[in-house]
């Protein structure tokens, strides 16, 4: 990336003159949360920008063509790969002030909603008038949909209901060069023109900044079935995995854990022999009541005909929350237990993850790490966190996971499913995508960007 120099006193004064002095932050204590998202990088902008309209967004935009410095578009900062920081310091656009659910249309299930909006606010919304908005990002309750639509952020529930992605109708987006357009349509299909929603949804905020959002709704599912299966091993766990689908189910979660992680929530799990599983499993299903307690237990058969040592179900809530709480807990213990750490979340052909966790002692053994594996068995994303005990060990933790990745891109698999590319893993990006398809990406980015102000640093290597 070239280097931005400082604002000039002139590019300053006219963003004074675009936002009220209570929507500018320019202190340097102010500005360190701006300066990180919930990943390693970390880069101060000059100055935050609190936007509340789209022409607001769009004069910014304006100012910054004017004025060249650059501009990083910013929801909730929870993302993990650096697609927030800005590393050619310049403005952080936040949009966390425009967070209105400007619509929800029952009868045409569809929401209208500004970028801000987080997540679970607009899940609640959804549900309160009947209606199911699927995608649940882990960090549901502290994101934004906006950043959701520009990471296409997934979730559990990705096996069945897919990502942000498959819920964007349509959406306003303000384009590097400040020109404002509508793409897409408020209709459940519409095919005309190229696809310039999925352009922008996943481009982590260097191809436009979205403004707002038309969110397709369903029909709410009437209940709720979990269960949770444990394994002496993971292999035979990937092999009940197997089996559920082929037997045409197709639950709304398929989780599980290795030995590692349960280790970390011993504490947690429902009865001692748990602590000796090589392998955890938690099943969801959802559908119409009368149908989702009979499938779930089909399923816990199907588990223990597979092997599983230990199958639970969970007929109630509060039941259900325990045994979720052993899934969620995972990635705060992880965090706490180590110096450093590198969330990756590949993804491989389901048939591939036993294989790809088999491999991991392999690793940790050349590389002085340890690495924890789990998520989502169902679409085969794994999170691999890449731990070291000690900070001064980055280096040697980047070579491990450069060799990681270039074993799951062996397996047929791709560098990540849900965190984007950022900053965090701009320099694996050749690993996986050829130099014609870098070529062609980047001249879409020149074409929309050509004095490469929104978000640079992000998704390409330096060169
Ligand atoms: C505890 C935890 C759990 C998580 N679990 C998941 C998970 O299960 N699945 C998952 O996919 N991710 C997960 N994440 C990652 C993160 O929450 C997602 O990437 C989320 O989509 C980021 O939303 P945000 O509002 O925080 O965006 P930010 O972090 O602020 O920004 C993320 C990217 O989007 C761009 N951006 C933000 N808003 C806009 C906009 N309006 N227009 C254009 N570009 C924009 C930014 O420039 C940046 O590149 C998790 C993170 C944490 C900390």
């Amino acid at each position: 990336m070239t280097p931005f120099p400082p604002l000039t006193e002139s590019a300053v004064a006219e963003i004074r003159r675009l936002v009220p002095p209570e929507r500018l932050i320019d202190i340097r204590e102010r500005l360190e949360p701006f300066s990180r998202d919930a990943g390693e990088e970390q880069s101060f902008p000059e100055m935050v920008v609190e936007a509340v309209s789209p022409e607001e967004v769009q004069a910014v935009l304006r100012a910054a063509n004017r004025h060249r410095f650059p501009v990083t578009p910013r929801g909730l900062g929870t993302g993990l790969a650096g697609g927030a920081v800005p590393l050619g310091g310049g403005v952080v656009l936040s949009l966390a002030k425009m967070n209105r659910i400007l619509s929800l249309e029952r009868d045409n299930l569809l929401a209208v909603v500004e970028p801000g909006v987080v997540t679970g606010d607009l899940k609640r919304a959804a549900l309160e008038a009947g209606l199911f908005y699927p995608p649940d990002p882990a960090s549901v309750d502290t994101c934004s949909i906006g950043g959701n639509a520009a990471t296409n952020a997934g979730g559990t529930s990705c096996v069945k209901y897919g990502t942000t992605r498959d819920y964007i109708l349509g959406l306003e987006a303000v384009l590097p060069t400040g020109e404002r357009i509508r793409a897409g349509v408020r209709t459940r299909k519409g095919v005309v023109g190229y696809d310039l929603v999925h352009l922008l949804v996943g481009s982590e905020g260097t191809l436009g900044v979205i403004t707002r959002l038309y969110i397709k709704l369903i029909p709410l599912p009437g209940a709720v079935a979990t269960a949770v299966a444990f394994f002496t091993d993971l292999p035979t766990a990937m092999e009940a995995v197997q089996a559920v689908m082929e037997g045409g189910y197709l639950p709304s979660a398929i989780e599980f854990l290795d030995r590692a992680c349960l280790e970390l929530v011993g504490d947690l799990l429902p009865f001692p022999e748990a602590k000796t599983a090589g392998a955890f499993l938690l099943v969801e299903t959802d559908g119409r009541p009368g149908s989702i307690s009979g499938e779930i237990e089909e399923i816990g058969t199907i588990c223990s005909e597979k092997g599983a040592f230990e199958v639970l179900l969970a007929p109630d809530s509060r039941k259900r929350d325990r045994l979720w709480e052993i899934r969620r807990e995972v990635a705060l213990r992880i965090e706490h237990h180590a110096a450093f750490q590198m969330p990756e979340d590949v993804v491989v052909p389901i048939g591939k993850i036993a294989a790809l966790v088999a491999c991991l002692p392999e690793y940790e053994k050349a590389y002085g790490m340890k690495i924890y594996a789990f998520g989502h068995a169902g679409d085969g994303n794994i999170h691999l966190i890449v731990t070291a005990d000690r900070r001064d060990h980055r280096e040697r933790v980047v070579a491990g996971v450069r060799a990681l990745l270039e074993k799951v891109l062996s397996l047929g698999g791709t560098m990540s499913g849900e965190h984007g590319i950022g900053a965090a893993k701009s320099r694996f990006l050749s690993l996986e995508l050829s130099p014609e398809s870098i070529r062609i990406q980047k001249g879409i980015k020149d074409l929309l960007d050509p004095l490469g102000i929104l978000n640079p640093g992000k998704i390409f290597p330096p060169e």
